[in-house]
């Protein structure tokens, strides 16, 4: 199956969010330099997206197995059990962002940009899900990703990557070492159709994360 791909994506950026986001109100001096960065920022986004329907075809106790391909997690299992295919997706900032991004200096407006950077690449990961569910008429998807959990360790990145067969390099997205990936500013997983009102957040303890949308439950 082929890969799809969202490039030039009208986004709607809250400016209000991204004040609640960072914590502070219109009347903070700091305010002056959110807008300026909001603006600047609007101007050159361009953020990509890109995901493929992947047929399952075994599940085992802890893995799933596409081709030649097995992801090892017990959760994953548990969620993708009683469906047939997947969607790994990547949702990215785009070049012309990073590279924008690499010439902030001052360490307060690389703060800031990072979150408003991290709300376009959450805008678009929720764009692709739309699509997901619309064009494969799912009523209710959620998404999982390596690293976020102990179950699904973070080096299972570049199996989850091979799917794609080089198709992520149409937008711009490469791997570099330690598991990261460029455009650095980029989210990256599966999404599925959820038969269990399943959230990712409630198992992922990471702290202060701005895009979290449910408490962590251990
Ligand atoms: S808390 Fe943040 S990093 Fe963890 S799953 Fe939720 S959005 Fe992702």
């Amino acid at each position: 199956m082929k890969s799809i791909i969202i490039n030039n994506a009208e986004i709607e950026l809250d400016l209000n969010k991204i004040r609640r986001k960072i914590k502070i109100n219109k009347n903070d001096p700091i305010d002056k330099d959110l807008i300026k960065l909001f603006n600047d920022i609007k101007k050159i986004a361009n953020p990509k997206g890109i995901y493929i329907p992947i047929v399952i075809d075994d599940i085992g106790e802890n893995y799933i197995k596409t081709k030649n391909i097995i992801l090892n997690s017990r959760i994953l299992r548990e969620n993708l059990k009683n469906t047939k295919k997947f969607f790994p997706y990547i949702a990215t900032i785009g070049s012309e962002l990073e590279e924008w991004y690499q010439n902030i200096e001052v360490v307060s407006e690389q703060y800031i940009s990072n979150i408003i950077l991290q709300e376009i690449c959450y805008i678009m990961k929720d764009m692709l899900i739309k699509n997901i569910k619309n064009n494969y008429d799912i009523n209710s998807a959620s998404s999982m990703s390596p690293g976020t959990l102990k179950d699904w360790k973070l080096s299972e990145r570049d199996k989850l990557l091979q799917l794609f067969k080089g198709d992520e390099k149409r937008i711009g997205v490469k791997t570099l070492n330690d598991n990261l990936i460029s455009p650095i500013i980029s989210v990256y997983g599966i999404v599925f159709e959820d038969l269990n009102d399943y959230n990712n957040c409630r198992l992922c303890p990471k702290e202060n994360c701005p895009n979290r949308s449910a408490d962590f439950e251990g």
